[in-house]
């Protein structure tokens, strides 16, 4: 007897957390000169996305639209290989819309109880009050933040280069967002923050709004294992884009402190040059270290940019000035911060200037 194939249900047309589903070109493609007709696909997938050419033998895509966004289950069990999808890209792309996050974002607020996990355990992290001391609006869209602990207990005294801290935005339910902490440990426990501004952000609409000198803000760390790896005696070459330069600068100046001549390069990418900050601090750097070397990259120079004595200027995108810089980066450990585009191509022009893949650490603040 011939089982009547179930009509796909309307639930899977409904729009991917806020876009509709119609404007996302996300669904398998079947070869069928490679299709061996095995009818896998066709069976398991639960949105019946397939229907079977029994005459064939081979899948056919017949309701696209019902396959569910950045799923590919069906081509991972294909025995021919012969589903292809989308660049994952696609997906990711969508994901850094803020209205996709916000929407994914307030329906884990509003599933909480359903979602939550049961079991909650002490949480090892501290929670800690710090108040804003100082807001520095530095290039186009950044401004720095100077935090100090609120209470005594509060103190953001030790911590590991490279970490970060988790953000809640004052007096909202939102979630909080993470950011590096821009400094090495100081006695008085005081953290910088550097915050670029996004479109439509929830967190830096805050920063570039309504935070204020004053303000106590509540963060959760630290937190993060981009912690330096590197035994004393390697070199190291740091590539950073945009904010991606606070977890960077963190461990530069954790390196100058213990090892004062220890080779360094950094490459830091910016939009145009009057984006960059902390150009003191790169020239206390550079006059401390004669092993350090500094590339700086913008997009575009501005007229009358005054960057660093002894730093070097580059136009175009920091991964390509990685790869056109001519170095045999061989023997040295890279650490790389920034968005997630910066971190994968930067992490490839590495790589081709001779950097081992597992001597390469990233911290992405991508999606
Ligand atoms: C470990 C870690 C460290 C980070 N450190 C910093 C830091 O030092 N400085 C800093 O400015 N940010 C940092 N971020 C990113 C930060 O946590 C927030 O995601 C960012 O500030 C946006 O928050 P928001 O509330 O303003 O935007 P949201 O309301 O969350 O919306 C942000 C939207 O913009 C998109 N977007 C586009 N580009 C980016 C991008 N580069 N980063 C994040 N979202 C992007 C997102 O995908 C999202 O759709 C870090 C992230 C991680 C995971
Ligand atoms: S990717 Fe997932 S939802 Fe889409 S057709 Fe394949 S199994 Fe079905
Ligand atoms: S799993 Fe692959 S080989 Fe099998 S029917 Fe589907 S497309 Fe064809």
């Amino acid at each position: 007897m011939t089982e009547t194939t179930a009509a796909p249900e309307d639930k899977f047309l409904k729009p991917w957390h806020g876009i509709p589903r119609a404007d996302i070109p996300w669904h398998p493609t079947v070869d069928p000169d490679v299709c061996i007709g095995c009818g896998t696909c066709v069976v398991s997938c639960s949105r019946v996305v397939y229907r079977f050419d029994f005459e064939h033998k081979k899948a056919v895509v017949a309701d696209p639209l019902h396959c569910m966004v950045g799923c590919r289950t069906c081509a991972s069990t294909c025995p021919a290989n012969a589903i292809s999808f989308p660049d994952r890209d696609l997906v990711l792309a969508l994901e850094e819309r803020p209205e996709v996050r916000h929407a994914i974002e307030d329906e884990l607020l509003a599933r909480r109880g359903q979602l939550s996990l049961a079991d909650v355990l002490p949480h090892p992290d501290r929670l800690v009050q710090l108040r804003i001391t100082e807001i520095q609006d530095v290039g186009e869209g950044t401004r720095l933040f100077r935090l100090v602990p609120h209470r005594p207990e509060d103190c953001m005294c030790e911590f590991t280069p490279g970490q970060y801290l988790e953000v809640w935005v004052p007096s909202t339910d939102w979630m909080s967002r993470a950011y590096s902490i821009g400094n090495a440990p100081k006695p008085e426990g005081e953290v910088e923050l550097q915050i670029r501004r996004l479109e439509g952000g929830r967190l830096s609409g805050w920063a570039f709004g309504e935070a204020k000198v004053g303000d106590v803000v509540t963060a959760r760390g630290p937190l993060g294992a981009f912690t330096m790896r590197s035994a004393p005696d390697r070199p190291l070459v740091f590539v950073a884009r945009g904010t991606g330069f606070a977890p960077l600068k963190a461990l530069i100046e954790q390196q100058l402190a213990m090892f004062p001549k220890r080779e360094m390069h950094l490459f830091w990418g910016a939009t145009a040059s009057a984006d960059f900050y902390d150009l003191d601090a790169i020239a206390d750097w550079l006059r401390t270290d004669p092993n350090l070397r500094v590339t700086l990259v913008a997009r575009s120079l501005d007229a009358g940019a005054v960057l660093p004595d002894g730093a070097e200027v580059r136009v175009g995108r920091v991964s390509d000035a990685v790869a056109a810089s001519g170095l045999d980066l061989s023997g040295f450990d890279a650490y790389v911060a920034g968005p997630r585009v910066t971190v994968r191509d930067s992490v490839s022009a590495l790589e081709g200037r001779g950097v081992a893949t597992d001597r390469i650490f990233a911290d992405s603040y991508g999606v």
